[in-house]
């Protein structure tokens, strides 16, 4: 191979800086200001929106992206967050009607304007794969890289498997880069996150390594029939050391492989969202929710389940998304969001500050975590 790990990673490093050019994207200077919170009464069934949209309002880079990158009219949704975010930033009430009802303009994304309940993880999906669709940057940050020539010929999908005799850095940071070059936009700068799979081949016992990536950090419980509270550390172990599947053509005995796989992070983002999996189902096979306390601290260290030496692997809790009730498909969302060193909880259009730590873990479902600069 001709290319070292270190060359590839200074590639990606161009990238990264590139990003940051792209846009008016550095934190103004309001972001910790006395202004209040504004947030958005309940008109209907919209809880699930206005706490998507407060989650993400805290997080500076995208706030500002949103706020002043100049989007051509086709991109609906940009506009809409455009516009959403500037009311938010200057008025104290904001009318629900004129955003919720727009959505049924936007493609794809109708099915959230029926007045019905939603699940919030499905909405922040749908959510982000339209302003992926809107703002895609790959073609404007490639104009100046060079790649090898060989990133064309494979596909996407088949970067992910080490060859053998190859070296797995090599093929992660290739991985990554191919990942840049063919779909990126401030979504996955700001959150993808690039996992590494390593399992055995269950014909020839071969090992076979594998990159994949996600834009989200997805947790499912271990057993939910248990009543003690779950840390959050103990969820992550379990995750990924058992719960991951590896179906690939082995490299070695060229045959269809199905493995279990170790899971351990290859690279970090910058925002690192985890998604808990509540939804279950029980043994008389229907959907129920786990209801238990998982335990999460403001501050969340990585490093354990990191394969490389990056230098921060700790991150700083900004804004905790909870569903309140029993039932998965009723209840209601709330969020907490911190703001001056305090935690706030946003219930519709009521704001309550200085809410005690332990209070915003009833029912958390979407954490939102800032790396940390040290
Ligand atoms: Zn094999």
């Amino acid at each position: 191979m001709s290319k070292a790990p270190h060359e590839l990673q200074k590639k990606i490093s161009q990238v990264e800086k590139m990003m940051e050019d792209i846009s008016h994207l550095k934190e103004n200077s309001n972001q910790n200001s006395s202004i209040n919170i504004t947030s958005l009464s309940n008109k209907g069934n919209y809880d699930f929106e206005n706490i998507i949209f407060q989650s993400l309002y805290r997080i500076p880079i995208l706030k500002n992206f949103f706020l002043f990158y100049p989007f051509n009219d086709n991109c609906k949704l940009s506009n809409l967050i455009k516009n959403f975010f500037k009311e938010m930033m200057n008025s104290s009430k904001i009318n629900p009607e004129k955003f919720y009802m727009k959505f049924n303009e936007i493609d794809d994304l109708e099915e959230f304007c029926d007045d019905r309940a939603h699940d919030s993880y499905d909405f922040l999906e749908k959510l982000f794969e339209k302003i992926i669709e809107e703002n895609d940057f790959s073609g404007k940050i490639f104009d100046n890289i060079n790649l090898d020539n060989s990133f064309r010929d494979e596909g996407l999908g088949e970067i992910g498997l080490v060859k053998k005799g190859e070296n797995e850095d090599y093929r992660g940071y290739k991985f990554t880069l191919k990942l840049y070059k063919f779909g990126f936009s401030i979504i996955e700068y700001l959150f993808m996150i690039i996992f590494q799979k390593k399992g055995k081949c269950n014909n020839c016992n071969n090992d076979i390594t594998k990159f994949y990536n996600n834009n989200f950090l997805n947790l499912e419980i271990e057993n939910p029939d248990r009543n003690n509270k779950i840390d959050i550390d103990e969820l992550i172990v379990y995750n990924f050391n058992r719960k991951n599947k590896i179906e690939d053509k082995c490299n070695e005995c060229n045959k269809e492989s199905r493995t279990y796989a170790s899971q351990k992070i290859f690279k970090l983002p910058h925002y690192l969202i985890i998604n808990i999996k509540r939804a279950y189902i029980n043994s008389n096979d229907i959907y129920i929710k786990y209801n238990g306390i998982i335990n999460f601290d403001e501050i969340l260290d990585l490093s354990k389940f990191c394969k490389n030496e990056e230098k921060n692997k700790k991150y700083k809790l900004i804004s905790v998304i909870n569903h309140l009730g029993n039932e998965l498909y009723r209840g209601h969302y709330i969020c907490h969001v911190e703001k001056n060193g305090s935690w706030n909880k946003i219930n519709d259009d009521n704001v309550k500050s200085n809410v005690d730590f332990d209070d915003i873990k009833e029912g958390a479902l979407i954490l939102f975590y800032e790396k940390m600069n040290n």
